[in-house]
């Protein structure tokens, strides 16, 4: 990889009369005292950016030992109300989300004023199911308005959301479910498939139907197929909500900050997914803070974040940092993957969008169909490309192309566990460097560690991202399973957060991110566990063994490969490799597709039966003229066998 890259401040000169940050001096000053003065500045920014009923009795607790973290304890607030009823009396008309079906025919626009309606409507339907403060309720729900009204009544009452990314399969749901002890799931009756609507009841009734707790399936019937309920359980949302009795109002409850807002889980090994807790008070302010000064919105503007709701990107800039703000978002139904390239510029230009929020992935998309090149989006002023590595190419592109100069492109760091972004560049504050993500956001201490754990001292060294310190949108602890959150995260580095990733630091003290340095794989913004798409293709009858490795794709960043052995007795199939992909998607869902799969009679694994991975990730990349060290393999003609098997990713 060339560390030689350029600087672009083009858009600077004009971008900065606006920019909430104007230089990078007061970045810089206001960067030292969140790490400083954490306690003064924290303080002051909780107060700024949220609505308090009552305020908090200590800022900040911090006990590495244990893992245990809190912001802003005993102080009281709601979500809901934050994001909503304290808009109302200034803003009760303004657009909080311009919905657009995947037929582009289909549209809503929910004002601020409507979305409490709704919010409140559904509140008073879940407090009528019993349903209240610290239960868990599952949202699977595609990107329709009903989603954000979901996550939002829960947040109301006190319940704790978990949105289930429709892409994972109804299994994949109902072990979420099973994990959280979910007391109530509200859906859908079908979901569109390659413009189809597909009935969804059927797949889920044998899924649901062994979970003891739960007691509500609230479902949304889009699909006007004569569908009846077959229990007590199963409640039609219109019916519900038909409802005379239920309350128009229904008061937001009071949370303490430490309670928890939302459970999102992430791919863990199979039967064991990873329930990522976040809650009310610190998540939300780094919500808010970060829409605010990286992506640099304000309330009259439109921001269009294009995650699925199912992922953190969604959680936090498609619904609670633009809400937060007063501002309005675009929600749109369609995959990206499924659009026609057309469409980003068709819904830019059709609802004004000011900020773009989207993926590495989807920015390759736009241009590989070649529609976006050159066209004239005049409301545009900032991109925004999360989830993944970005390539300088692909970077380059975006901000001549799309943005035609004038929009900076900020490359912005996330993940679930740190529930917004933690390093990017501020779009105000200086040049920008294509695919360097800049610097940290306020109160973030990042260090790159060397394999020995000791901070990398000389620029462009490659070593693993560490985070000194807490902030306080940082997740508080794994559901159910706080050993889970204490020894991935906080035990690799004594007290610091491990975030598994990769990544450098170049002469400016600029932050480049490179790739997992474990088996996660990030799938056009989506992220899948190697671990649990292998233990699953081993439960196949025909499957002796199976690994699964990242590949270079020049779309998506990152392919799935798959290793798959056979027993002597099977001979390899076009037919078995449908049924293979089918059992992935029943059991995880459409993310785990992989994308290539090369038969092998054996894995190469060490005597003590290990997988050698790193010659299968070297025979997935196409990099077989080394492959290193294979002393340590059992049978190491095997080599060359899976060389001469390499199947070419296409
Ligand atoms: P998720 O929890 O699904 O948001 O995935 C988090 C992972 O996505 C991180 O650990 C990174 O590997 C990757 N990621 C997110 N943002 C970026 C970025 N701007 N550059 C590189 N990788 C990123």
């Amino acid at each position: 990889m060339s560390l030689l890259h350029y600087r672009h401040g083009a858009h600077l000169e004009s971008y900065r009369r606006t920019a909430h940050i104007r230089d990078e001096a007061a970045y810089r000053a206001l960067y030292r005292r969140s790490l400083e003065d954490p306690e003064g500045f924290w303080a002051e920014q909780a107060r700024l950016y949220l609505d308090w009923e009552k305020q908090w009795d200590e800022v900040h607790h911090w006990d590495p030992g244990s893992a245990r973290c809190r912001w802003f304890a005993g102080g009281v607030l709601n979500a809901a109300y934050n994001c909503i009823d304290r808009h109302l009396e200034r803003h009760r008309d303004r657009i909080a989300f311009y919905w657009e079906g995947e037929d582009p025919a289909e549209t809503e626009s929910i004002t601020y004023g409507d979305l409490h309606d709704r919010v409140n409507r559904l509140s008073a339907m879940l407090r009528a199911r019993g349903i209240g403060k610290g239960d868990r309720v599952a949202l699977y729900l595609p990107m329709i308005p009903a989603l954000p009204v979901s996550m939002l009544a829960c947040a109301r009452i006190g319940a704790v959301h978990t949105v289930v990314y429709t892409g994972l399969s109804p299994k994949a749901l109902a072990s979420r479910m099973a994990d959280c002890r979910a007391k109530a799931l509200i859906t859908v009756d079908g979901m569109r498939r390659d413009g189809e609507r597909v009935p969804l009841i059927p797949s889920l009734r044998p899924v649901l139907a062994p979970l003891p707790h739960l007691e509500t399936v609230l479902i949304d019937a889009r699909m006007d197929a004569g569908f009846s309920p077959d229990s007590d359980r199963e409640v039609l949302w219109g019916d519900a909500a038909a409802d005379p009795s239920l309350p128009e109002f229904v008061p937001p409850e009071p949370m303490d900050a430490e309670d928890p807002l939302f459970i999102l889980y992430i791919s863990g090994v199979r039967g064991r997914p990873k329930g990522v807790v976040h809650t009310h008070g610190g998540y939300l302010l780094h919500a808010a803070m970060t829409t605010r000064l990286v992506l640099d919105a304000r309330p009259e503007e439109i921001l269009w974040c294009t995650s699925d709701m199912g992922w953190i990107v969604g959680h936090t800039y498609g619904l609670y940092g633009p809400l937060l703000n007063g501002l309005a978002s675009v929600l749109f139904e369609g995959e990206p993957e499924s659009a026609e390239p057309a469409r980003y510029g068709d819904i830019i230009e059709r609802y004004g969008v000011d900020r773009l929020c989207w993926t590495p992935t989807e920015i390759r998309f736009a241009r590989n169909g070649g529609a976006l090149t050159g066209r004239d989006l005049p409301s545009l002023k900032l991109m925004a490309s999360v989830g993944e590595p970005m390539d300088p190419e692909t970077w380059e592109w975006a901000y001549h192309q799309v943005g035609g100069d004038r929009c900076p492109v900020i490359d912005a760091y996330l993940q679930t566990e740190t529930g917004g972004i933690l390093i990017a560049p501020l779009p105000g504050a200086g040049p920008l460097k294509p695919a360097f993500c800049g610097q940290p956001f306020f109160g973030v201490d990042p260090v790159v560690l060397d394999d020995f754990g000791e901070p990398v001292r000389h620029p462009n060294r490659e070593g693993v991202l560490c985070i000194r310190r807490p902030w306080p949108g940082m997740a508080r602890t794994i559901h159910n399973d706080h050993e889970r959150f204490i020894d991935p995260y906080f035990n690799r580095i004594r007290g610091m957060y491990f975030t598994a990733d990769a990544a450098l630091r170049d002469a400016d003290g600029d932050f480049r991110m490179l790739a997992r340095v474990d088996d996660v794989i990030k799938v056009c913004g989506g992220r899948i566990c190697a671990a649990e798409m292998e233990a699953v293709l081993r439960l196949h009858p025909e499957a002796t063994d199976a690994a699964v490795v990242r590949f270079p794709h020049p779309v998506k960043g990152e392919g799935i490969y798959a290793f798959v052995a056979l027993d002597a007795a099977v001979h390899p199939s076009d037919s078995l490799k449908e049924t293979l992909l089918r059992h992935l998607r029943e059991e995880i869902g459409s993310i785990a597709a992989f994308d290539v799969i090369q038969w092998t009679r054996a894995l190469p694994r060490t005597r003590s039966g290990k997988v050698v991975r790193h010659i299968l990730d070297k025979i997935a990349a196409g990099n077989v003229d080394d492959m290193g060290d294979a002393a340590a393999i059992v049978d190491p003609a095997l080599i060359q066998d899976l060389i001469n098997g390499r199947q070419t990713p296409g």
